[in-house]
């Protein structure tokens, strides 16, 4: 039995930063992890190996449609499955090992295997109970299930079946058109599968700009990905080697099915607290299932903490982790700090997707006046030299002060070019601040100075 100043239960991106931050503060620190290896679901079954995937047949994408334009010319490649997982494994390994390599660095200890909190203040692991002032849960999401679907991981998978599917099916079902399924319907339409989504609402990515969203589904259309909108699934038939999907089209309940060689179950995800014993210990609990906390991110009892996806906004990994050093900063008897008004989300397809702060849609609901600068990549010399001038940017700023609301961005480095608008945001800068900051030529930025631009006396080419 060891005694602690902190105890985190779950090695992800909640759970790891937070350690290295208390180890960083001063307090005595270890991680309870169950999983053969650290990093969570983000580096192990997630974010890192989905995009590993997302880049391999992203390759094999541009091999197959742009080279000749190029004047690269010759056999496009085949794919090698196999060789395309180990490297996929050999990402999430360098990535895994290196959050061990951050642990010894530090001086975090990892107790190794699944703990439960007997009382407040104590940890067990296997027969061991360590003490700790201060307990922080963050024991992550498991992919949420569907009635009258029974997952095998083989046939009918969910997104960790599908980032090591046994070969390359030639036809999948993807049910739920959220970022997940979006994403790996993306990889396996890439190689060759006919990928059909099946949504129960009538617009992809729920929650997301409503002008994004329709343009969104037009690319991937463009992609050859199939859509069934409208559609709730009443069950999956699993045959030998093969699935159905059943489904009823909510506008007229009818019933259609669909075949296919592997169904991708992808409807979100749930909180994951089994075994932590918080019913004995009277943690209160959502209706949803999140641990519920405080705004310093304490539960219903004292000295046990929770970040990450087991409680309450976001399921993302950055999220996570900001949590995670704002809670390490409570702890140490600092001022931690999470703005949830400025938190990215990113669908990293192709074209990427990004947005961070209010949608056009939530502004009207709110009753506020906003202005609206958008720009094209097509007038974006650099995105049209490599082929991806689909897409715009679009910033919303306060139509009198020109605050930065939130923006909305479909097209090349989304996911990067969003930053510059978070930063922008969390300074209180107006559309005009960003306008009027030099950027370089030619780059995507351009593009969200132009939208910028747009806010004011126009975007120069539009
Ligand atoms: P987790 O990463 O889920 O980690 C929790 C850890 O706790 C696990 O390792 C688990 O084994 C351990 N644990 C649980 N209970 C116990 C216990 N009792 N004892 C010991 N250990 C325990 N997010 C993004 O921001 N960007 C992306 O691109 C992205 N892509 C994704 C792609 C996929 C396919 C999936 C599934 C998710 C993706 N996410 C992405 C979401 C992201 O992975 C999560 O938001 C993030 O991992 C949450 O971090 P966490 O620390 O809260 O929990």
């Amino acid at each position: 039995m060891a005694s602690y100043d902190v105890i985190i239960i779950g090695a992800g991106p909640g759970g790891y930063v937070c350690a290295i931050r208390c180890a960083q503060l001063g307090l005595k620190t270890a991680v309870v992890e169950g999983r053969a290896t650290l990093g969570g679901t983000c580096l192990n079954v997630g974010c890192i190996p989905s995009k590993a995937l997302l880049h391999a047949s992203h390759m094999l994408h541009e091999a197959e449609h742009n080279f000749a334009a190029m004047g690269l010319k010759g056999k496009s490649p085949s794919v090698d499955w196999k060789q395309m997982l180990a490297y996929k494994d050999d990402v999430i390994g360098q990535n895994t090992k290196g959050i061990e390599f951050l642990f010894k660095k530090n001086k975090v200890d990892w107790l190794k295997g699944w703990g439960s909190i007997p009382e407040a203040g104590k940890v067990k692991v296997g027969d061991d109970v360590h003490e700790a002032k201060h307990i922080v849960i963050a024991s992550g999401s498991v992919p949420a299930s569907l009635p009258g679907v029974e997952v095998d991981e083989k046939i009918v998978v969910t997104s960790t079946g599908a980032l090591e599917l046994g070969k390359i099916p030639k036809s999948l079902v993807v049910i739920g058109a959220g970022v997940i399924g979006l994403e790996m319907g993306s990889v396996y339409a890439r190689l060759g599968a006919e990928v059909t989504v099946v949504e129960y609402l009538d617009a992809i990515t729920p929650g997301m700009d409503a002008e994004v969203q329709k343009t969104f589904q037009r690319i991937l259309k463009k992609q050859g990905i199939n859509f069934v909108m409208g559609a709730a699934v009443q069950s999956v038939e699993t045959l030998k080697t093969k699935a159905k999907v059943h489904y009823k089209l909510r506008k007229d309940d009818s019933a259609h099915q669909l075949d296919a060689d592997t169904v991708l179950l992808a409807t979100g995800r749930k909180p994951y607290t089994d075994g932590l014993g918080l019913a004995d210990l009277g943690v209160e609990i959502t209706k949803r299932g999140q641990i519920a906390t405080d705004d310093h991110w304490q539960t219903s009892v004292k000295g046990i903490y929770a970040i990450g996806d087991a409680i309450e906004g976001p399921m993302l990994a950055h999220k996570a982790e900001d949590e995670g050093m704002a809670v390490a900063e409570v702890l140490a008897g600092k001022h931690g700090h999470v703005n949830y008004g400025v938190i990215p989300g990113v669908i990293y397809t192709h074209p990427e997707v990004a947005n961070v702060g209010a949608t056009e849609e939530s502004l009207k609901d709110q009753g506020r006046a906003y202005k609206v600068g958008k720009f094209s990549f097509m007038g974006n010399g650099r995105a049209k030299a490599v082929f991806a001038g689909d897409g715009f940017v679009k910033i919303l700023a306060d139509k009198e002060t020109d605050r930065i609301l939130g923006a909305h961005i479909i097209g090349p480095a989304a996911g990067d070019l969003i930053h510059e608008i978070c930063v922008a945001m969390e300074f209180g800068a107006s559309a005009q601040d960003l306008a009027l900051t030099c950027h370089a030529h030619p780059t995507y930025s351009e593009a969200v100075r132009e939208a910028a631009l747009a806010c004011g006396d126009g975007a120069i080419h539009a």
